[in-house]
């Protein structure tokens, strides 16, 4: 499979988002096409919907991220509007390895567990530990093992 590139600007500013974030996860996109490449920070509404509703939302925003809807939106409407791609989503693991859970990948395939809802997407997760970023890893979708697996992630 390719591997994931991405420019150092927005490497720092995943990071930068992680780190303040901690120690709960961030979440967000990474939009582009050949020549463009931005960072879009959502904000995690996990924690709120935890508050709201426990049984529903076992988990806080330590362990999980629930992407704000609206600006979810707002960034889809961006990237229909110029014409670009959903090149990244990116979260956070604070105080846990840059690994792509069962829970990622069940975020990741919502409406078919056999296909992520976007399959040419790349799937970056962070490490953070006591606040510091420590590692970036990213995950993309093998079409013919129909599973995620990790691949090189260079920042140029
Ligand atoms: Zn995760």
């Amino acid at each position: 499979m390719k591997d994931a590139s991405i420019r150092r600007a927005n490497m720092d500013a995943m990071i930068a988002h992680a780190e303040r974030e901690f120690p709960f996860e961030c979440c967000g996109f990474i939009i582009g096409d050949a020549t463009t490449e931005e960072v879009r920070p959502i904000t995690n509404i996990q924690n709120r919907k935890h508050a709201e509703d426990p049984a529903s939302f076992a988990r806080d925003a330590r362990t999980a991220f629930l992407m704000e809807p609206k600006e979810h939106l707002v960034v889809m409407n961006e990237v229909d509007r110029r014409k670009l791609g959903l090149r990244v989503v990116y979260h956070s693991h604070p105080d846990h390895d840059a690994y792509f859970s069962a829970t990622d990948r069940a975020q990741a395939c919502s409406f078919d567990p056999s296909e992520p809802d976007y399959p040419d997407t790349i799937y970056i997760v962070m490490s953070v530990r006591a606040g510091k970023f420590v590692r970036a890893a990213a995950f993309g979708w093998d079409p013919e093992k129909k599973e995620f697996a990790e691949i090189n992630l260079v920042i140029r």
